[in-house]
């Protein structure tokens, strides 16, 4: 048996949560049955309790860094300054298993009492008894808490379910009041936001970029509500909720990171009772456009050639650029400055193979160039997206200690297994369908392509000239002296993935 110091001095941890139970217990009354306890048995309370005013479960959406973890680091640093723990209730206290083991561990090891007035009762945390039944005791707790939970939980999805506002406003909208009870009645849109929203899907549609918007509205005075510039990263955001479709979103798996609200691959959608801002074809039209894997990168930058980025250096693996030089163009590399061949000459080269691809009875008479399967696709994408920024966010919760280690080791597995399975079912959909709506393979293709846009080129080239596809070409240093006197064509190298069997 251990031996405990004696217990005169106790320092408490008060909490209380915030459910709906309608059993609350203020922190003021903890205090006060505390303290009557404490003199019951002549022990003396420290003057500074922990206290906790954050929301005790792990449900809760906002994970919050409080007393608890100040309360941890003392003991750790042994700067508790009492010989005994004082909680009012054991479930008003442990968030989670892991918490209760990581502080029953503690307590043992530091040899400090804990004491639970509700119990009338003071464990020895070295005595295995009291720490069976304190652990018991909290997974009582943790199921209790996980009840609660998903009572508040389904009340908010019944809600959605009724397609009726939840959270706040977005921009756009007003909300009407009852004027007898004060009482929210409906949201409705907002004339001045909501012409601002019609414009920019409008705009979008028509092939105007964020940026070309923002500015107009910068220009002309129209802020957010916090009253500064549109960014076209907030306006991207904003365009694509499904709020403005008049779609309703209840996302039981949401998590809150950085003030964020982030969707998940979970969320289900109903039809809303609010006003949509607009029709829900262009709705899609534009979030269709905003998700456009090509216009994340270089949006806007206007592309002078076919091939500038496409063409990989092999020394660095960057894209190569087009320069003048003495005259003529080139293709450089920008990162390593190693590479440098003549743009005619590669050209030559990286057409044939473009061409001879394109071309090819089983490249185009592949029968996945149906409307159906880009949709499944961009259905597929969105998800893996969703799914894979799950995955991040639950490790940087773990990361940041706002959720326990336990919990990530809980939740990780399944999120991990759903990225894989929609990063395979996007693989399996992966053709470029949209690439071939725009320049569509065929025998005909050379005589296509030089009539075709140079974006439109870029677009299909950048897809098509892939270790996926036709392979990518890639230059590599000149091993004689001066960059032209080697011929294109032994400089080139192609990378390819090995071809993919057929199910
Ligand atoms: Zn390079």
């Amino acid at each position: 048996m251990v031996e405990m110091p004696e217990l005169r001095t106790e320092r408490e941890f008060l909490r209380v949560s915030i459910d709906t139970s309608g059993e609350e217990v203020s922190i003021e009354e903890q205090r006060a049955a505390n303290i009557r306890d404490a003199a019951s048995r002549r022990t003396e309370l420290h003057p500074d309790p922990y206290r906790d005013t954050g929301s005790i479960s792990h449900h809760a959406r906002k994970p919050r860094a409080g007393d608890w973890e100040r309360m941890i680091a003392d003991i750790r640093a042994d700067r508790f300054g009492a010989d005994g723990l004082r909680l009012w209730e054991s479930s008003r206290a442990y968030r989670t298993m892991a918490d209760t083991v990581l502080l029953l561990d503690l307590l043992r090891e530091r040899r400090i009492w804990l004491t639970i007035t509700t119990h009338d009762r003071v464990y020895n945390p070295c005595n295995w008894r009291d720490r069976k039944s304190l652990l018991e005791d909290a997974i009582d707790n943790e199921s209790e808490s996980a009840k609660t939970s998903d009572r508040t939980l389904r009340s908010v999805a019944a809600r959605a379910e009724k397609g009726r506002p939840h959270g706040r406003l977005p921009f756009g909208y007003r909300a009407v009041y009852d004027s007898d009870t004060g009482k929210l009645i409906r949201r409705e849109p907002r004339d001045d936001e909501a012409d601002l929203l019609r414009e920019a899907y409008r705009r979008i549609a028509q092939g105007h970029t964020l940026y070309m918007i923002v500015n107009d509205w910068e220009k002309r005075g129209a802020f957010t509500r916090s009253g500064v510039p549109w960014k076209t990263t907030n306006l991207g955001k904003a365009l694509v909720r499904t709020t403005y479709a008049g779609i309703r979103q209840h996302d039981p798996g949401w998590m809150e990171v950085n003030g964020q609200r982030n969707p998940t691959a979970r969320a289900r959608r109903t039809e809303a009772t609010w006003e949509p801002i607009v029709d829900r074809d262009l709705w899609l039209r534009v979030r269709a456009i905003l998700n456009r894997p090509e216009r994340r990168h270089n949006a806007g930058s206007r592309i002078a050639h076919e091939f500038t980025g496409v063409i990989g250096c092999v020394p660095c693996t960057s894209g190569l650029r087009v320069n003048k030089s003495h005259g003529n163009l080139v293709y450089r590399c920008h990162d390593c400055r190693g590479v440098q061949i003549r743009k005619e000459d590669t050209d030559e080269v990286v057409t044939a193979v473009l061409f001879g691809y394109m071309s090819q009875p089983a490249v185009y008479n592949r029968t996945f160039h149906s409307r159906d399967s880009a949709a499944a696709l961009s259905a597929a994408q969105l998800a893996l997206a969703e799914a894979e920024r799950e995955l991040e966010e639950l490790r940087t919760l773990g990361e940041t200690r706002q959720l326990t280690a336990v919990t990530v080791a809980r939740m990780e597995p399944p999120l991990v297994a759903e990225v894989q399975r929609l990063g395979a079912v996007v693989d399996g959909l992966d053709t470029p369908d949209e690439i071939w709506s725009m320049l569509p393979p065929g025998r005909d293709i050379e005589a296509r392509w030089g009539e075709a846009a140079v974006s439109t080129r870029h677009t299909v080239a950048k897809r098509v000239l892939t270790p996926r596809y036709a392979g990518r070409p890639m230059v590599g240093l000149s091993t004689k002296k001066g960059f032209t006197s080697q011929p294109a064509i032994d400089r080139i190298v192609w990378h390819q993935e090995p071809a993919p069997e057929t199910a």
